[in-house]
């Protein structure tokens, strides 16, 4: 097997897209591949200052880099989460990466700025983990966006994760869900753009990226994950994709393609303003205040916080790097 661009030993297979390539060679098509997305898409207009979602693991850290070569201005932005060692090295591992590329970076460390990292979180307020902490990274990611002037968040989610959401979607339908869907969302008042620039790319894909790159990244998974029904979906896309290369991006790619358009497109929302901290809310305070005044009370009522402790929505990310 021999790379397609200069006839060397191929390093990488790209089975589903019949294509193999030598190491430089493969960074330098995914380099051009992401490129290609953004610009095909317009989730970033050259030399954008955006806001990337870094946890730490192979996709996160892969982004960064990539939007960084093609000359984004990339900060960084790491939630804290409390989880245990494993937050404790996601921290650590962001951070060398940081520092090794001089990149900056900004941190939030969701204990220090409500009291409660996930655990606690998940506890008091009755909802599981992934939830809680799923509510509390979208929310703290678009306040920051919003307060340092980011039009633009980029996140590392790739085409499994993609697909695993649209199965997730087709087994439990929801129209509203899967009209939403997509690599881009676009901005609101108070609601900074979302984008997914690695969406075409497998997870397989990315992490040959990292590991041709020479990224060190965190390999441990969430402690919460085990067990989570995204992963039975990845598996489950994943044995069709190995008897069938290149069916999960078609099975994506014609969603968005050819199904998504027919679909009622969810009229624009009437967005308000939280009452507590002002930011977008269907309702008349947003989720994210809900579950902390709801963990406040609790928190209270186990005297796991003094009567007179307040909650504040805003919290001021830390320069780390
Ligand atoms: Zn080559
Ligand atoms: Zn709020």
């Amino acid at each position: 097997m021999v790379c397609k661009v200069c006839g060397e030993k191929a390093q990488v297979e790209l089975r589903g897209r019949g294509l193999a390539l030598c190491k430089a060679h493969y960074l330098d098509w995914f380099v051009k591949e992401t490129e290609r997305a953004i610009r095909r898409h317009r989730m970033l207009t050259p030399g954008e200052r955006v806001l990337v979602a870094v946890s730490g693991g192979k996709d996160s850290l892969a982004l960064w880099d990539v939007l960084h070569r093609l000359g984004y201005q990339a900060v960084g932005l790491h939630i804290q989460l409390g989880i245990g060692a494993y937050s404790e090295r996601s921290l650590e591992v962001t951070q060398a990466f940081a520092r090794e590329r001089g990149l900056e970076l900004l941190v939030v460390d969701l204990r220090e700025a409500y009291g409660f990292g996930v655990p606690e979180l998940a506890e008091l307020s009755g909802r599981v983990a992934c939830s809680a902490c799923g509510l509390s990274k979208r929310y703290i990611l678009n306040q920051v966006a919003v307060e340092e002037g980011f039009r633009a968040v980029a996140t590392g989610h790739n085409l499994d994760d993609e697909a695993a959401v649209l199965f997730g979607n087709l087994l439990n339908p929801q129209e509203d869900a899967l009209a939403r869907q997509g690599p881009v969302l676009p901005e609101r008042p108070g609601l900074a753009a979302r984008v997914k620039p690695f969406y075409r790319f497998s997870e397989r894909e990315v992490l040959s990226y990292t590991l041709l790159r020479g990224i060190r990244y965190l390999h441990e998974e969430c402690p919460n994950a085990k067990g989570a029904k995204s992963l039975l979906y990845k598996e489950a896309l994943n044995r069709v994709e190995a008897e069938m290369p290149g069916a999960k991006l078609r099975f994506l790619e014609g969603f968005l393609e050819r199904i998504q358009p027919h679909l009622q497109a969810p009229g624009e929302v009437p967005l308000s303003q939280c009452q507590r901290c002002g930011y977008p809310t269907t309702g008349a305070v947003c989720a994210f205040c809900r579950m902390w005044d709801a963990v406040y009370r609790r928190g209270k009522k186990r005297r796991l916080l003094p009567e007179e402790a307040q909650f504040h929505p805003q919290a001021t990310p830390v320069r780390a790097g």
